[in-house]
């Protein structure tokens, strides 16, 4: 298992790359947070955690996952 874990101030993001297949599909869709070219490569910060989660949904492989931090489904506030 190789899964990196970058926590975010709402959402933390998983990434297994094993089960990266490289089709490039997070950096080209949402550079601002998947950038291969800086360390840590996730900025969780980049978009909200409804954006980030909605990006990492397309992930072709499944390499990325999420855990949402806040409780934004249940509040009606
Ligand atoms: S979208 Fe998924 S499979 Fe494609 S490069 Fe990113 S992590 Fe790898």
């Amino acid at each position: 298992m190789s899964n990196k874990v970058y926590r975010g101030e709402k959402i933390e993001v998983y990434f297994d790359a094993e089960k990266c297949s490289h089709s490039g599909v997070c950096v080209k869709g949402m550079p601002q947070v998947f950038d291969l070219k800086k360390r840590p490569w996730v900025n969780t910060d980049g978009a909200s955690a409804d954006e980030i989660a909605a990006h990492i949904e397309k992930c072709p492989s499944g390499a990325l996952s999420y855990k949402r931090l806040d409780s934004s489904s249940s509040s009606s506030h």
